[in-house]
């Protein structure tokens, strides 16, 4: 069955100019046709879109499929079962999908989370976006996964913990071998504290160059990229240095570490939309004072750190990170309105960030992120224009379908 979208704006997020007047044919669940009406091949039902925009689906370079209402570190471990965190998994794979987040790259799991849902939404048996999923995020003592505060855990940690917690390069190696074993795409790793750990702040480096090395030979011996969260300007240069292929967040981001992550080559995902609200909606939503404060203070020094990137021409790849108080699922759409509004970018630009770029480093390049013959269809039919407000693409009402590989999965054509 080939479906044809006819006269729409066609925003393919290869970096070519939007098309007017476009046609996307669909085959099944790829694409056969991007470009104007004239060469279209013939297609068994059209679909008219006059005034609507299509576009593909979007992909959220850092999803915790699991965060749901948390605000603090505690609520995250201590205050909910296992189970509850896997519900609140699947419900919010659902609701990413629905919201046009067709592609994603999972960054920190509890037990097996992102792996079986990863499976089950392959299988079709639970809605969700394509995922590449990392398992616990690699930490140290005293580091960005050591929440909980001495007199409760010294130096232990229990099974089902967001982070696994290493100490040296064998265990790290170890860590490694575990996570591939048990099925991890990605191997997600900490080199700094955050904002949001009151027990070590964003400035603190934490694992060592050492460690970070062990973690990414051990990776790449086995075909696995590796993100790390940086925040800090130290642990900025030495996750470059050891050669992991994207960083997350980069706050602290000066010319000495930019000149690092350009050698290496890295992606940036700053997850700056997430850290604004933070900063000037936690009060209101009940976020810690503490971590309110702590992004304050550095939100000013995040976007201009973003900002200082994108000029230098770092790829930027858009993450939400979303699903702690004052920045709820789906996130995405925020991340990409914050890089127009506040980082410079232009509206195609951002878009960008969250199709092809984000597509091609999570590693789903050659099937998704852009509209082009041969890809999956998975397509964002839109009312209004993103490239002509951008909020646009963060408001709901907005969305008039979203298809996954060809298939409807929300609102109608
Ligand atoms: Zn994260």
């Amino acid at each position: 069955m080939t479906t044809a979208l006819v006269n729409a704006t066609v925003i393919p997020c290869t970096g070519a100019e939007p098309i007017a007047g476009g046609t996307v044919v669909i085959d099944g669940d790829r694409i056969a046709y991007v470009g104007p009406a004239a060469g279209a091949p013939p297609a068994a039902r059209t679909v008219d879109c006059a005034g609507r925009t299509v576009l593909p689906g979007l992909v959220d370079a850092h999803v915790h499929f699991m965060y749901h209402e948390v605000s603090d570190n505690w609520s995250i471990e201590v205050t909910k079962p296992l189970e509850e965190a896997m519900l609140d998994a699947t419900l919010n794979a659902a609701l990413l999908l629905r919201r046009g987040v067709t592609s994603c790259r999972e960054v920190g799991t509890r037990g097996m989370i992102s792996i079986v849902l990863r499976d089950a939404i392959a299988a079709g048996r639970i809605p969700g976006p394509r995922t590449k999923a990392a398992k616990q995020i690699i930490s140290v003592w005293g580091g960005l996964g050591d929440f909980h505060p001495t007199h409760v855990f010294k130096r232990e940690q229990y099974l089902p913990a967001l982070t696994e917690i290493i100490t040296g390069p064998w265990e790290a190696r170890n860590a490694v071998r575990q996570h591939v074993k048990d099925g991890a795409d990605w191997i997600k790793c900490e080199a700094s504290g955050t904002g949001f750990n009151p027990l070590c702040p964003a400035d603190r480096d934490t694992m060592s160059f050492e460690e970070l090395k062990a973690i990414v030979d051990e990776a790449t011996e086995k075909n696995r990229p590796v993100a790390c969260h940086a925040e800090s300007k130290g642990s900025i240069i030495k996750a470059a240095r050891a050669g992991v292929t994207t960083i997350e967040h980069a706050v602290y981001l000066d010319d000495e570490s930019l000149e690092a992550v350009l050698a290496a080559g890295c992606a940036i995902c700053p997850t700056l939309g997430l850290y604004s609200a933070f900063a000037w909606e936690g009060a209101d939503t009940g976020m810690p004072p503490a971590v309110v404060a702590n992004h304050q203070a550095t939100n000013a020094r995040h976007v201009a750190s973003i900002r200082k990137a994108h000029e230098a021409g770092v790829t930027i790849i858009a993450g939400s990170d979303a699903g702690l108080t004052a920045f709820p699922q789906p996130g995405v759409h925020r991340e990409v309105c914050v890089y127009v509004e506040r980082v410079g970018m232009t509206p195609h630009e951002a878009l960008l960030t969250a199709t092809r770029n984000a597509a091609q480093v999570i590693g789903l390049g050659d099937e998704v992120g852009t509209l082009e013959a041969g890809k999956l269809a998975d397509i964002l039919v839109l009312r209004e224009s993103p490239l002509d407000r951008i909020r646009a693409l963060a408001d709901p009402e907005n969305v008039v379908a979203v298809l996954q590989g060809g298939v409807v999965v929300a609102g109608a054509l």
